[in-house]
C-alpha cells in the first residue's frame, strides 16, 4: 500500500499547547447526571482563570496548575465552568472562570515601569496570576499541563466574550458542560469558535522568507501568518498572505503540522510554500521588514550567533519548528 501521504505526520514537531492528556468525553457532555457525578467526586480538579490569566501555585517551576474543585468556592465561586476531560487515573478536570472581583490590581513599579500593574489574589500569597504567553515562553508548567491551560483559556475566553446571542441580541446561557451556549429566546445554539490561521515559510531554493513585525521582541524574525478568510482554502490563504505582506508569488504548498493558539482562539496551520517570484515588496503595515535568509544564517540564529543579533521565535511556537525543519531537517 502506498502511504507516502503519511510522511508529514511522522515529522510533526512538539509544539506548545498541544498534547493535552485528557479524555474529553465529548459524547457525554449532554448527560447532566454524569457531569454532576463528576463534579461531586473528591478527586475533581480545576484549573482557575481570572481576567483571562491562569492562577498558579507559587513555587519552583514547573508547577502543577491544578486545584481541588472545591477551591473555586473559596475564591468566590466560578462564573463559568467547563468540563475539560478526564485524566488517565479517572480524575475529572474542570476549567473555572473566577469573577473579576476575585483578583485585585496592584501598582507595581518594582522594575521601573510606573504604569505596570500586577494582578493578585487578595489574602493568598500562595497564588500567582501569570499570563499564559509568559507561562509558555518561560516553561512555568509541564508541556501537558500547558495544553490543559490553553484549552481552559480558549473555552473560557469564548464564554466571556459571547454572553449575548449573535442572532437576536438576548443573553445566552452555558450548556453541554460548558461546550455550547444557548439562546432561550430564538433557540439558536452557539458553539465555541476556533479561528484558522495559516503560518508559513516561503522557500526559494536555498533561501527562505522571514519577516518582522514592530511589536515583536527586539531582533526576532519569523514566518508570515494570517487568518483564513471565508470561502478560502488553506493553500489559497497561504498564497494570498505571502503576496499581500511581501509581494512574493507562490505555487506548491505543503502542510507540516498545526498548533492550538489560545490568543484568544486560533488554530495555527503550519505550511511550506514554494516561491515562484523573487523580488520582495514589504507591505509596511503587517510587516516592518522582510527578506530572504540563507540556511547558514538561520542556523546561526538557532545557535545564538547571528552577527546582527537576530533570533528565531520561541520553541513553544510552531514558527520555530517550521523554520527548524527547513534549516536543520526533521527533529
Ligand atoms: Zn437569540
Amino acid at each position: 500500500m502506498n502511504d507516502a501521504f503519511f510522511k508529514t505526520a511522522a515529522r510533526a514537531p512538539a509544539v506548545g499547547f498541544a498534547g493535552a492528556p485528557l479524555d474529553r468525553v465529548s459524547e457525554r457532555r449532554e448527560d447532566q447526571a454524569y457531569v454532576a457525578a463528576l463534579r461531586a467526586r473528591p478527586d475533581a480538579k480545576a484549573v482557575l482563570i481570572a481576567r483571562d490569566m491562569p492562577i498558579l501555585p507559587r513555587g519552583e517551576a514547573p508547577s502543577a496548575p491544578f486545584f481541588p474543585l472545591a477551591e473555586t468556592e473559596r475564591l468566590g465561586g466560578a462564573r463559568i465552568e467547563a468540563l475539560l476531560g478526564i485524566e488517565a487515573g479517572g480524575a475529572p478536570v474542570f476549567a473555572a472562570l473566577l469573577p473579576d472581583g476575585a483578583v485585585r490590581e496592584l501598582s507595581d513599579d518594582s522594575d521601573g515601569f510606573l504604569d505596570r500593574r500586577r494582578l493578585v489574589v487578595p489574602g493568598r500569597d500562595d497564588l500567582a496570576l501569570v499570563d499564559l504567553r509568559s507561562i509558555a515562553v518561560q516553561g512555568l508548567v509541564a508541556p501537558d499541563a500547558l495544553a490543559v491551560l490553553g484549552q481552559a483559556k480558549a473555552i473560557l475566553s469564548w464564554h466571556a466574550r459571547h454572553g449575548f446571542c449573535a442572532h437576536c441580541g438576548h443573553a445566552t446561557r452555558p450548556a453541554a458542560a460548558g461546550w455550547r451556549r444557548e439562546c432561550d429566546v430564538c433557540k439558536t445554539p452557539h458553539f465555541p469558535r476556533t479561528d484558522p490561521v495559516v503560518i508559513m515559510l516561503a522557500v526559494d531554493g536555498e533561501r527562505c522568507l522571514l519577516g518582522r513585525q514592530s511589536r515583536w521582541p527586539k531582533g526576532m524574525v519569523s514566518c508570515l501568518a494570517g487568518f483564513v478568510e471565508p470561502g478560502e482554502t488553506i493553500e489559497e490563504a497561504v498564497r494570498r498572505e505571502i503576496h499581500e505582506e511581501a509581494g512574493i508569488a507562490c505555487g506548491e504548498i505543503a502542510y507540516l503540522a498545526s498548533q492550538p493558539w489560545p490568543f484568544p482562539s486560533s488554530l495555527m496551520i503550519g505550511c511550506f510554500a514554494r516561491a515562484t517570484s523573487h523580488d520582495i515588496v514589504v507591505d509596511g503595515k503587517e510587516l516592518e521588514d522582510a527578506r530572504w535568509f540563507g540556511r547558514d544564517e538561520v542556523t546561526a540564529m538557532f545557535e545564538k550567533r547571528h552577527p546582527d543579533g537576530l533570533t528565531p521565535p520561541a520553541p513553544m511556537a510552531i514558527a520555530h519548528h517550521i523554520l527548524r525543519v527547513w534549516a536543520c531537517g526533521d527533529q
